[in-house]
């Protein structure tokens, strides 16, 4: 009996190019895995079948013929915010529930060329606005280490596909955490970049100065071989930084004597938030364990950090607001029925097509950025936002890193937040401010609270992927918190 499902990527990129399976093989082996388990989770849209195994057979391919790239053959799953071309892309609304684009995102040309085989299209938050992944119209995701639980937002469906080992990895985006918060949950490994770094052409813009694509997957290494193929400049983003892309596989084995670790006090000792005292210990147990590979511990401070959750639900909503213009019920995506003329076809189209976050935040957004009221919110929002990176930028100047937790506590359970958005906007508190900085972090599992997988962040400096990751990987060889699966999937 096959268990491809507890092997990490690197595993079955080794596996796959010694020619020990075949991609078609292994392809068929997750579509199994999926059409078996998926109904307890919910955590696909769309399953690509057919053309998972036309990629696939086309990978064996070029497997046969030598020189495939690292990743050829693996089968990935994507969150169904990339434009994927001739497959529907719903970003879970309604409002684009018929879409099918037209066209590939850049980040799934580039996963396409390094041969990776897509299984399909991950459930996520409507328009990527959630910590929960409740907002979407295709249904909440489940957590696999417990059902009653959400997965964590807004890439949940991704979260939730590779703890469950449904997929060995997957593709998330990250405007305020939706990366880090259910790698955290669901406890899997999750890297957002520094802004710019991966393009965002095709990737459906949610709020475009906060927003970055980034990998999930089952370690540090594995996710290092996914960034290595989705990153790079892009003609076709703006935002895209003209810089080459390091192997990020090549510094994982580095070792961490004289690692100087910025400790933030602001992140620690928490007392509003609702900081979980086990998750602070656990997440303090792995600072030990940092300790004890040869690392300095420093606390720093990040004075502006309890500005974020504020700045960032001024910046967000207002850039959301501008982005969502563009579903109109005209171009595309859902539109009402017998419109009585233009005005009924936009107001109509749009109050049926956009769930309740979603236009709650079109409506925060479009007040913030009215007249009047412009100079007042969104102008010192962007002012504040740079105290929030120059805190960042000072830290640098005296540590490698910076640790902290993910989360103020681990997976709640569905239903608990959904009538109280504040407290819910409150699940980000500790990643929101990296998003408004622009610099990468990752989510590593640490351990445990009653069951529940608990994730410490690791932030980096602008463009250090590699670092980060090679402090990810080096605790990974020495824990195994990342490799445990929930009893239900195993
Ligand atoms: N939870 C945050 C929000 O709802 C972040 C979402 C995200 O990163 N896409 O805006």
């Amino acid at each position: 009996m096959s268990m491809y499902h507890t092997k990490t990527v690197t595993e079955l990129s080794a596996m796959l190019q010694a020619g020990e399976v075949s991609s078609v093989e292994l392809t068929r082996y997750f579509l199994d895995r999926i059409k078996n388990s998926d109904d307890k989770l919910n955590s696909f849209i769309t399953v690509c079948e057919e053309q998972a195994l036309a990629q696939a057979r086309e990978s064996d391919e070029k497997l046969k013929a030598g020189n495939a790239p690292a990743l050829t053959g693996v089968p990935v799953a994507h969150k169904d915010i990339f434009c994927t071309d001739g497959v529907k892309t719903s970003c879970g609304s309604k409002m684009l529930d018929n879409f099918i684009s037209p066209y590939d995102a850049t980040v799934i040309t580039n996963m396409r060329k390094a041969g990776v085989v897509m299984l399909g299209k991950t459930n996520m938050d409507e328009f990527a606005m959630g910590s929960s992944n409740e907002t979407s119209y295709y249904g909440a995701v489940k957590n696999p280490w417990n059902l009653k639980a959400v997965p964590g937002g807004s890439s949940g469906g991704s979260a939730s596909a590779v703890a469950a080992r449904l997929a060995p990895a997957s593709t998330g985006t990250d405007t305020g955490g939706s990366i880090r918060q259910p790698a955290a949950f669901c406890g899997i490994t999750g890297l957002k970049p520094t802004y710019g770094r991966v393009s965002r052409f095709g990737m459906i813009a949610f709020a475009s100065s906060l927003d970055q694509a980034g990998p999930m997957g089952q370690s540090a290494s594995d996710c290092a071989l996914l960034l290595n193929a989705m990153a790079g400049f892009d003609e076709k983003d703006s935002t895209s930084i003209e810089k080459s892309v390091p192997d990020y596989s090549a510094d994982l084995d580095e070792p961490l004597a004289g690692l100087k670790i910025g400790l933030p006090k602001e992140y620690f000792d928490h007392k509003e938030g609702g900081m979980n005292a086990d998750v602070e210990a656990t997440v303090k147990t792995a600072l030990e364990q940092y300790k004890s590979m040869g690392a300095e511990l420093i606390e720093i401070e990040l004075p502006n950090s309890n500005l974020s959750v504020p700045v960032y639900y001024v910046v967000a909503p207002a850039e959301c607001s501008a982005n969502l213009s563009r579903f109109d019920g005209v171009r595309y995506g859902y539109r009402c029925e017998d419109p009585k003329d233009l005005n009924d076809l936009y107001t109509r189209s749009r109050g049926e097509g956009f769930g309740a976050e979603v236009q709650r935040r079109i409506m925060v957004g479009a007040y913030a950025l009215s007249s009047g009221y412009y100079d007042a919110y969104y102008l010192k929002a962007q002012q504040l936002r740079h105290l929030i990176s120059d805190d960042f930028k000072k830290a640098y100047e005296k540590v490698d890193v910076i640790m902290a937790p993910v989360t103020p506590e681990t997976a709640f359970n569905i239903g608990e937040k959904t009538d109280d958005p504040i407290s819910m906007y409150l699940s980000d508190i500790f990643t929101i401010a990296v998003n408004l900085a622009g610099i990468p972090a990752m989510s590593i599992p640490v351990g445990f609270v009653e069951g529940m997988p608990v994730g410490m962040q690791i932030m980096g400096n602008y463009f250090e992927e590699a670092k980060l990751l090679n402090v990810a990987h080096q605790y990974q060889q020495q824990t195994d918190w990342h490799k445990q699966m929930p009893e239900e999937f195993k």
